[in-house]
């Protein structure tokens, strides 16, 4: 087929590291289907430089940029030190919000037949249906979250038969944005408006192994097709020369070395990074630590540690500023556990590599991830304080339970046997989303 006769399928993913993978990854995914499809990523300057240029190409995807106006807090291209964009909500809310008309422009010059969109944007889902251009939404968070949210604002009148699913858990008191403060109702007003105008097929980035009730009472609270496509994650690509982290990590014993992140986004306390090097240290495993910093925080890692943690860890520790290769390291066998904030894509990581999860939840939907890998059996949340803090005596007896005890054999089988069930998925699961993608942009006759 030509260019010409290709569906264009158009995808709109929220302005985060986050959500910009498991969309391009899908986008990937669709794009080898290349005589039916072609695909646009549209995304903000700063959100698309995420995405390997060459990478577009190989995929013969078009990276569309929208033009997001320039506010006096959003700098347009403030990035971290490894070149990973920084947006601050809910500031860029507001300048995505007013990217509308820009989408209109865009929707109007490339004519898409189908739009793939994020939960946050009612404006594109909006511009879209008066089109008559058909949407489907792309949840990649974890789908509990959603039916909570979904149960919560759109009185349904049925009981949510899942208690242990709610908005409390542990937060970062201090720096965590929490859902459920006004922030949280106007992004869950946003999601039931964007569900509301979509298609009745919704994907999602997760697998009936791991969130099968909460996709099937989503199902039926939407009465809509939810479609789990995961694992939406990048594959991983031996290109010649091996990183010094993994050659480090080759020296280790099989299971003996935590992984610690905590995402995109997230920068630690100085009181909570202090707790978890404790925490750490007083395990006795060895780790691998990724380290962020905000902009403008100008601490170099010694300063950043309590003192002398470097020395009395030694060789049993590595720190890496700003940014790690996640999937290579969950991928090495050395690794026993993710000590993990939960953000659903590391989530997800660490399910595919079958490796087990140590959580410390800081922030909006993760303390729910948490609880649903709990929940599957594959992960143990360090105990905090009071106020949410961490907590050097719960992050080392966590650490301890999933990685040198007996009882953390079962966790240890539980996210083995979820691995391999995800990683049978992926060669099934993107041909039904093409079959979906088909029927729904077929032009409808309307007599
Ligand atoms: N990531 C990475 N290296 C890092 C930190 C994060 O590759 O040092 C990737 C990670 O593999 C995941 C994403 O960034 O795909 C983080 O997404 P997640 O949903 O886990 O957390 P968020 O960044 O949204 O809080």
């Amino acid at each position: 087929a030509t260019q010409k006769q290709a569906i264009k399928i158009l995808m709109l993913p929220w302005l985060a590291h986050g959500h910009i993978t498991p969309f391009f990854e899908l986008a990937k995914r669709l794009a080898k289907h290349r005589t039916i499809f072609q695909i646009y990523v549209c995304s903000s300057l700063v959100n698309l430089q995420a995405i390997d240029p060459n990478l577009a190409r190989t995929h013969s995807i078009e990276l569309v940029e929208l033009h997001l106006p320039s506010l006096p807090d959003l700098p347009p291209h403030m990035h971290t030190t490894k070149g990973i964009p920084l947006h601050l909500e809910p500031t860029l809310m507001k300048a995505f919000d007013m990217a509308a008309k820009d989408f209109e422009l865009l929707l109007d010059r490339l004519e898409p037949d189908l739009l793939v969109s994020d939960l946050f944007q009612p404006w594109a889902v909006q511009a879209a249906a008066a089109r008559n251009i058909p949407v489907v939404n792309f949840v990649v968070t974890g789908v509990a979250i959603l039916t909570r949210l979904v149960h919560a604002f759109c009185n349904s009148g049925r009981e949510f038969p899942f208690p242990e699913i709610d908005f409390s858990g542990h937060w970062s008191s201090k720096r965590g944005r929490k859902v459920s403060d006004e922030v949280g109702r106007d992004w869950a007003l946003r999601v039931l408006k964007c569900l509301r105008m979509s298609s009745d097929v919704v994907l999602v980035n997760t697998s009936p192994e791991f969130e099968g009730k909460y996709i099937d009472f989503l199902a039926s609270s939407l009465n809509k097709k939810i479609l789990p496509i995961a694992p939406v994650v990048p594959q991983i690509k031996p290109n010649g020369k091996k990183p010094e982290i993994l050659k480090w990590l080759d020296k280790k014993s099989p299971k003996s070395t935590v992984y610690v992140s905590f995402g995109s986004e997230y920068y630690l306390m100085n009181q909570d990074r202090e707790e978890l090097a404790h925490g750490l240290e007083q395990s006795h495993v060895n780790f691998i630590w990724v380290i962020r910093f905000p902009k403008g925080e100008r601490l170099t890692i010694e300063e950043a540690l309590p003192e002398g943690f470097m020395k009395r860890v030694g060789d049993k520790g590595l720190i890496m500023e700003g940014w790690a290769p996640q999937l290579e390291i969950l991928n090495h066998s050395s690794i026993g556990a993710f000590v993990c904030h939960c953000g659903w894509n590391s989530v997800v990581e660490s399910m595919v590599f079958g490796v087990p999860i140590v959580a410390l939840p800081m922030q909006l939907d993760q303390p729910c991830h948490a609880k649903v890998a709990n929940l599957a059996g594959v992960c143990v949340e360090a105990e905090r304080d009071d106020e949410g803090n961490v907590k050097r005596e719960g992050v080392a007896k966590a650490i301890k339970e999933v990685v040198s005890e007996e009882s953390g054999e079962a966790l240890r089988g539980k996210a083995r046997e979820i691995g391999e069930a995800l990683r049978k998925r992926e060669e099934g699961i993107v041909d039904e989303v093409v079959r979906e993608f088909c029927s729904l942009s077929q032009p409808k006759n309307d007599d």
